[in-house]
């Protein structure tokens, strides 16, 4: 059975096998008059993508279809939608499907802070019916999440801004982050390349630091005004003592992180947030002292207002992320999941080639 019954797409099988993944078959969400259908023409490949396969945070569902940074085209609008979508719009979908979009969190517009949430992929919605992800033909999502993409945008950029672009942008947005401001970026990976982006497009004054020099060329030429080396620099914080408005963490475990030693560039009143989602099992080290008048916190996903602010920032600063593609299929998603692994990429993939793998009917 295909569309609209069925979906196919490249997904794994098992945690043990998340480098081998196949072309599956699964049945589609039940339809809700407040759906909406996207032919899926490009999906970014997040770096929870990885941490999904591996079984970092929860067990997967049977044939686990992950991939939460979508662009397609819209196929099909449910008959109570109030959106102002139409059939054949380029449209976005990002890492949340699902709020309950009554509660006061979703009213203020932190949709991805309700107990409702449902994850773009392995989450299971109301009925039981466990949602997948943008390595496929094609998405089933509830309106409220579905957003439209600026002309001006190519579809395998505009893809990383739906999770990892507004994952970034929603805390330095909600902080502040703007003319006359300090920010550090620290890991200068998919997520920081895009925070150093959009925290100079925004107007602040911005340090990369990383752990070698090795980051160095790439954080000047994406607009980094200053760069640290922190394991080749000794007492490198002693240069930024009380100078930082916010230090945003986009480093995939926390463990290699020296907290005390940013806590000591803070501004008072000054922020840290960290935007990392490790492994279930992992802990904070932090000597409590040095927290003085320091915020330390953790940053959810962009709302889908923020994945629009985001969208207009970069269509009219003209911000170009840095993307490799790879065709999806079989083939395109084990490099992709293999490489991003092994840290090998600049900075975000993005699948493409979708009409060949999933011929258009
Ligand atoms: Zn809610
Ligand atoms: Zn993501």
């Amino acid at each position: 059975m295909p569309y609209p019954e069925e979906f196919t797409g490249i997904g794994v099988t098992s945690i043990d096998k998340w480098d081998s993944p196949e072309r599956v078959t699964y049945e589609a969400k039940k339809f809700d008059p407040h759906d909406i259908d996207i032919q899926i023409d490009v999906c970014g490949v997040c770096g929870s993508d990885l941490h999904t396969v591996q079984g970092h945070w929860r067990a997967i569902r049977e044939s686990m279809v992950v991939g939460h940074e979508i662009i397609g085209t819209v196929v099909k609008i449910g008959s109570e939608c109030n959106s102002d979508l139409k059939i054949g719009d380029r449209v976005g979908v990002g890492a949340q499907v699902l709020s309950c979009l009554s509660c006061e969190l979703c009213q203020e517009g932190n949709e991805p802070y309700c107990a409702e949430f449902v994850s773009c992929y392995n989450r299971p919605y109301k009925d039981g019916y466990v949602s997948q992800g943008g390595y496929a033909s094609h998405v089933r999502v509830h309106e409220h999440f579905v957003v439209p993409i600026p002309e001006n945008i190519e579809s395998e950029l505009a893809a990383p801004l739906l999770c990892g672009g507004v994952t970034v942008y929603s805390p330095l947005k909600r902080n502040g982050c703007g003319p006359g401001k300090n920010i550090g970026i620290v890991g200068i990976g998919g997520l920081g390349h895009m925070a150093i982006l959009f925290a100079k497009a925004m107007g602040a004054e911005v340090w990369a630091f990383s752990r070698k020099s090795n980051k160095r060329n790439d954080s000047l030429k994406l607009g980094a005004d200053h760069y640290i080396a922190t394991s080749e620099v000794n007492d490198w914080e002693q240069s930024l003592i009380h100078k930082l408005d916010i230090v945003l963490v986009c480093a995939s475990s926390l463990e290699h992180i020296d907290l005390d030693k940013y806590i000591k560039c803070m501004k008072i009143g000054g922020k840290i947030i960290s935007v990392c989602v490790p492994h279930r099992d992992e802990k904070l080290t932090l000597s409590g002292f040095g927290l003085m008048g320091v915020h330390i916190s953790n940053s959810s996903l962009g709302s889908p207002q923020e994945i629009r602010d985001l969208l207009k920032l970069v269509s009219d600063n003209d911000i170009k992320i840095w993307v490799e593609t790879l065709p999806v299929g079989v083939k395109g998603v084990t490099e992709a999941l293999t490489r991003l692994d092994k840290g090998d990429v600049r900075y975000r993939f993005s699948l493409i080639d979708y009409d060949k793998e999933f011929p258009r009917e």
